[in-house]
C-alpha cells in the first residue's frame, strides 16, 4: 500500500480524472492492494475529492483512500477541526513542517539547522508532534522525524527525545508511517529510523507505508524493501483506512 501520495504536488497540477487515472494506474502498475491521496491541507480549495471517489470506480481492484495532510500548529487546532469536519476523510495525516513560524524543511533552511542547538531542535519538534497527537485531530503521524532531513543528529538519545511523542501516540491508537522519501532527502534514510521503528514495535503502534509521492511516478516507490524492513523487525501487518476505520493487510 501507498497511504500518502499528493495529486496535486505542491499545487502544480490540477485534480482532474486524468491526473487522479495517472496516479491510479501507477498504483496498480506496482501491485498496491491500497493507495490513499492526502495532499496538502493548504490547497484544500483546489482539490476536488468526490472525483478521486467516482474515478476509483473505474479501479475495482485497487481501494483508495481519500486523506488529507494537515500542516500542525498549535494555535490552528480550531481551524482544522473545522477544514475536517467538511469531508467525509478515510484518514487525516498531521505534520509537523513548521515550528512556531519557521518553515524548517525547506532546502535553504538547512543553514539555519546547523546553526541551532540540536538537542533543543529535536525537543520543540517532537513536542510539537507530541501535541499534534493529543489533539484528537489525526489518524496518522507523518514522517515522525522529520527535523532530520539535512541529517543534522541530536546529542541526547533520540529515544528520549521522541518518548514523549510515542507515548501520546500510543495512548492515542494512532498509526505511524514508514514514510520512503527521507531516502531522497540529504540524511538518506526513512522516516522513522530503525531504532524507533523498533520502539513503535515495542510499544504495539501500528505502521503504515507511504511514499509521499508528489508525483505519479513516484507512487509506491520503495514499497516493496520498506515493507521487508517491517517484516524483518517482526512486523507482521500493516495499516489502511476506511471512513476513519482501521483496515489490517498482513505482510
Ligand atoms: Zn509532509
Ligand atoms: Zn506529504
Amino acid at each position: 500500500m501507498d497511504m500518502h501520495v499528493h495529486l496535486t504536488g505542491h499545487g502544480d497540477r490540477l485534480a482532474t480524472a486524468e491526473t487522479i487515472r495517472e496516479f491510479l494506474d501507477q498504483a496498480r502498475r506496482v501491485g498496491l492492494k491500497q493507495i490513499g491521496f492526502a495532499d496538502h491541507d493548504v490547497y484544500y480549495n483546489e482539490l476536488n475529492l468526490p472525483l478521486i471517489r467516482e474515478v476509483a470506480e473505474e479501479y475495482p481492484d485497487l481501494k483508495v483512500a481519500v486523506g488529507l495532510e494537515v500542516d500542525y500548529r498549535p494555535s490552528d487546532e480550531g481551524k482544522i477541526k473545522t477544514l475536517l469536519a467538511q469531508f467525509p476523510f478515510d484518514f487525516v495525516i498531521g505534520s509537523v513542517h513548521e515550528l512556531n513560524g519557521w518553515a524548517f524543511d525547506y532546502p535553504e533552511e538547512e543553514a539555519v539547522h546547523r546553526q541551532k542547538d540540536p538537542d533543543g531542535m529535536y525537543e520543540e519538534y517532537f513536542r510539537w508532534v507530541e501535541m499534534a497527537a493529543a489533539s484528537d485531530l489525526f489518524t496518522t503521524m507523518g514522517h515522525f522525524d522529520l527535523i532530520k532531513l539535512f541529517g543534522v543528529r541530536p546529542r541526547t538519545d533520540i529515544l528520549r527525545l521522541a518518548g514523549g511523542a510515542l507515548e501520546q501516540i500510543q495512548k492515542k491508537g494512532l498509526v505511524i508511517e514508514l514514510n520512503t522519501a527521507g531516502r531522497y532527502k540529504p540524511v538518506g534514510e526513512y522516516y522513522p529510523e530503525v531504532k524507533i521503528i523498533e520502539e513503535i514495535k515495542r510499544r504495539g503502534i501500528p505502521m503504515t507505508l507511504s511514499s509521499d509521492a508528489h508525483r505519479a511516478e513516484h507512487v509506491g516507490r520503495d514499497a516493496g524493501r520498506a515493507a521487508q524492513l517491517l517484516k524483518d523487525l517482526g512486523i507482521k501487518e500493516i495499516i489502511g483506512f476506511d471512513h476513519g476505520q482501521k483496515e489490517y493487510y498482513p505482510l
